[in-house]
């Protein structure tokens, strides 16, 4: 099967690492569990130039290389190969971000696995920086097919409410509890419970 597996916080533990880097920067004392909005703008009462700010420094390779993988998803990513499923990540981060999140891939051996851009939230600039792998726009990425997609932010869901023939699978988050999930979707709220759903679609 083609696996949709997104990045952040369902690979990595990028909301956790963004609490800590927001108390360091802005002194705003919001842990993890306590992030009960996907906009963090909102979940961190910050300021416009202080959100572009995190989310600049948040996009760095030095940042995006030392997030922590979130608890199984290597091994996941591997016993999933091994079973013979093609995996592709599919990211809303910036193109511009993929130095960083190559390296985090190369870091963790997982090197040969792609990574498509979407504007899943339509932020991708008029005019892309050069040098960066392309962004695909919402049109071009309802042409690719997915059996699972595993996702976390409710705008990302709602991306893929109502697809043909996939399964979605919404990695449980603080801030996707209230989610009202569509027909073709599941929570899951581990990796190994991910690896048996999906065995169970084969
Ligand atoms: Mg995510």
């Amino acid at each position: 099967m083609r696996i949709y597996i997104d990045f952040d916080d369902v690979l990595c533990e990028t909301a956790r690492h963004l609490s800590v880097l927001a108390r360091e920067l802005f002194a705003c004392d919001v842990p993890y569990e306590a992030i009960s909005v996907f906009d963090l703008q909102q979940a961190f009462a910050l300021s416009a130039a202080e959100i572009d700010d995190l989310m600049e420094r948040a996009h760095r390779t030095e940042f995006l290389t030392l997030l922590d993988p979130a608890p199984g998803g290597l091994e996941a990513v591997r016993v999933l190969e091994a079973l013979g499923h093609d995996l592709a990540i599919v990211t809303g981060r910036p193109a511009s971000s993929h130095d960083g999140s190559r390296g985090w891939l190369r870091k963790h051996g997982l090197a040969h696995l792609d990574i498509v851009y979407v504007d899943k939230y339509g932020r991708a600039p008029a005019h892309p920086p050069t040098g960066f792998p392309q962004t695909l726009n919402l049109a071009e990425f309802a042409t690719l097919h997915f059996d699972v997609a595993i996702d976390d932010s409710p705008i990302a869901l709602d991306l893929l409410a109502h697809r043909q023939n996939c399964t979605v699978i919404v990695y449980d988050r603080p801030w996707n509890r209230l989610y009202a999930h569509a027909a073709n979707m599941r929570r899951s709220d581990s990796w190994a419970d991910i690896v048996s759903l999906i065995g169970t679609l084969a």
